[in-house]
């Protein structure tokens, strides 16, 4: 049997990977998504989405990665569960390696996102979406006139502690050490705001209350004096930075520092007809509209990609 060549394969399904596959779908070239590690991506992991245009009372985010998933399956787009270990982007058609398969494929979007780090407590892990959150944009208004703790001591941080001083009553800033890897003015602004208070040298051991299935104070540990106690806190909010899902395009296609892909003109990556759009590729703004917006861009250069070589 001859080996399938497909038109165009979507590495990743959040909200830039399914609006990607909306539009490759609608432009008739039968778009394989390929899943990835969180399928649905990051939206999946939150509660109610209030800033997505056109949800006048907010939509809970796996309802609207449904609802674009249904979407995309309506035009066509076919969906695999599997994770891409390894791409072959120098010959062409390109091969992708998910599992013990190969694809083969004469376009690429990666949409592979970025994970946030989380800190790997158990406690932590029951209750995200219950108070543990990596995202001030997305949940912070829900912690109105309550106390909140931000972990972290870099710009991340600062920066979801500021954002979240609009709602909080009061926010901790827990730092695992005595010096910031923050930018001096980030820095300056959050020490000198009257409503956030720093703890440096302390670390998370425990977040409160499993049972009772929401937040209510984290166990604390000096690593300096060894002095373990009881923040009582309604919510916890990570600020220690996220990881690009690329590795499987490491020394193939160019990245920052961090290991985001570069891309210009908004989306294009190093080689043609390989575009990224989302969180892969935006260390900045990291939001649902705004990846959706580059996945439709990533879409449309697939489609003038693939007219321009004959398909
Ligand atoms: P980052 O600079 O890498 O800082 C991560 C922070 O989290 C560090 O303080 C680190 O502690 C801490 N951390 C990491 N793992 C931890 C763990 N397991 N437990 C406890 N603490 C942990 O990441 P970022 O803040 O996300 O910033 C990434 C980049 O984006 C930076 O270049 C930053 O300038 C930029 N950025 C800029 C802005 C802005 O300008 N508005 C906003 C956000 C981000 P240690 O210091 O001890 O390693």
């Amino acid at each position: 049997m001859a080996e399938e060549i497909r038109d165009v394969v979507i590495m990743g399904s959040g909200c830039s990977g399914l609006t990607a596959a909306i539009y490759t779908g609608r432009a008739n070239l039968k778009p394989l998504v390929l899943e990835g590690h969180e399928p649905g991506g990051q939206l999946s992991m939150t509660t109610l989405v209030e800033n997505f245009p056109g949800w006048p009372e907010g939509i809970h985010g796996p309802e609207l990665i449904e609802n674009m998933r249904k979407q995309a399956e309506r035009f066509g787009a076919e969906f695999r569960i599997g994770h891409v270990s390894k791409a072959d982007l120098a010959q062409r058609p390109f091969t992708l390696t998910v599992g013990q398969e190969t694809i083969k494929t004469r376009a690429l979007i990666i949409a592979s996102g970025a994970s946030a780090r989380w800190l790997g407590l158990p406690s932590e892990k029951a209750l995200i979406g219950h108070g543990v959150s990596s995202c001030a944009t997305c949940d912070g208004f829900f912690f109105s006139g309550k106390e909140i703790a931000v972990i972290g001591g870099g710009d991340s941080a600062m920066e979801e502690a500021l954002f979240l001083t609009r709602f909080a009553s009061r926010v901790t800033l827990i730092h695992r050490r005595e010096s910031f890897r923050a930018s001096k003015i980030m820095l300056e602004r959050a020490r000198t705001h009257g409503k956030i208070h720093f703890l440096t040298n302390t670390v998370v051991e425990e977040v409160l209350d499993v049972a009772a299935k929401e937040v209510t104070g984290l166990k604390l540990r000096n690593l300096v004096t060894g002095r373990q106690w009881t923040l009582p806190v309604s919510a916890m909010f990570l600020g220690i930075g996220h990881e690009p899902n690329a590795t499987a395009f490491a020394g193939t296609l160019e990245t920052d520092d961090d290991g985001y892909l570069k891309v210009r003109d908004w989306v294009h990556t190093g080689v043609a007809g390989v575009y990224a759009c989302g969180d892969v590729a935006d260390r900045r703004y990291r939001q649902a509209i705004t990846a959706s917006g580059t996945g439709c861009m990533a879409a449309i250069e697939v489609e003038k990609f693939l007219e321009e070589n004959g398909r």
